[in-house]
């Protein structure tokens, strides 16, 4: 596949700090993804979010069968038309930028979202990257896939477009950095398998964001903490938080329903994104910190609002309020 001469050089695989400190001095309490972008790139990007059709090992039998417990049995948590196989990947990428693009957005990446998109063999994953990445005024791309399910080989391939110049994102379920949970969740990999992703993507120029979970069972304060600590030490580059949702079709659902798990309110989860945000380091960027794209159809708990805007805004004007900031807490 023919991807053409690369145009521009998006960054240097890392967080440029400058900025970072720039947002701050400007007197924003959270590094949030869109104020540095767009002071990092100068134009408003855009993530396309496509279904490759991937499976999980976790679910396919791979490693096992039952999923995370949070996880449907059965078809995907998204709500983004769009984003959908029953399109081609050319018709979904396609289809959302040039809809993009009217209202404005001039560059994107492709973002590979349900499934672990990493679950298949390094020759059919180069092909399906240089798809995604042979459009016009597509930067780069982000990969939405488990800690386990990373291999050298696959990371040798997309350290060559980092040296290309596109920008390579993991976007890697973590969840939480305590075994005891992960082993709950059903997750059937460890905190080491996390660590040694992130140091292997660091040493390649490849960008991380992970996902955390606020609200897990048996997760106490101190615990979740200890998260945000961990994940700045290793400087991981960008997070998405959210709360715990109970969807249907899930293990969770049953302990939901058999009174064994109680979702967070909306004041004890916005509380406790600001207190996760003051023990996250500040050179860390806050790409969410809900998750709106769960179909309503299908979510029991919780009852609230998870539009993201929204919650952003309630944890900065919380932040606010404390006279406190991202990484004021953080201590190397
Ligand atoms: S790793 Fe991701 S796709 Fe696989 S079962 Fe867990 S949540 Fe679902």
């Amino acid at each position: 596949m023919n991807r053409g001469a690369r145009i521009y050089r998006t960054n240097s695989g890392s967080i440029d700090k400058n900025i970072v400190d720039k947002i701050y001095s400007e007197g924003f309490p959270i590094t949030q993804y869109g104020l540095y972008t767009k002071r990092e790139k100068g134009y408003k990007t855009f993530k396309v979010a496509v279904d490759a059709g991937f499976s999980c090992p976790n679910k396919d039998g791979t490693i096992d069968t039952e999923g995370c417990i949070f996880c449907p049995k059965m078809g995907r948590v998204i709500s983004v038309e769009y984003c959908n196989v029953k399109y081609s990947l050319k018709e979904q990428i396609e289809h959302q930028i040039r809809r993009n693009k009217e209202k404005g957005i001039e560059k994107f990446y492709v973002y590979f979202y349900p499934g672990t998109n990493t679950h298949a063999s390094p020759e059919y994953l180069k092909e399906l990257w240089d798809f995604a990445l042979s459009f016009d005024d597509v930067l780069g791309i982000s990969i939405g896939t488990r800690p386990d399910c990373l291999e050298d080989e696959k990371l040798d391939i997309l350290e060559n477009y980092v040296k290309e110049g596109y920008e390579i994102w993991i976007d890697l379920g973590i969840q939480t950095m305590h075994d005891k949970t992960l082993d709950f969740l059903n997750r059937k990999h460890s905190s080491d398998d996390v660590r040694r992703v992130l140091l292997e993507c660091k040493k390649r120029g490849i960008l991380v964001c992970g996902h955390i979970i606020l609200g897990l069972p048996d997760e106490s304060w101190d615990m979740m903490m200890e998260t945000a600590k961990i994940l700045s030490d290793l400087e991981i580059d960008a997070l998405k938080i959210y709360p715990l949702v109970v969807v249907e079709n899930t293990k969770l659902e049953e302990i939901y329903w058999k009174g064994e798990y109680k979702s967070l309110d909306e004041k004890q989860y916005i509380h406790l994104v600001a207190d996760f945000l003051e023990h996250i380091s500040k050179y860390v960027i806050i790409q969410r910190v809900s998750k709106d794209k769960v179909p309503e159809e299908i979510k029991i708990s919780p009852e609230w609002s998870l539009k993201r805007l929204r919650i952003l805004n309630e944890v900065s004007k919380l932040l606010d309020k404390r006279k406190t900031k991202q990484g004021s807490k953080y201590k190397k």
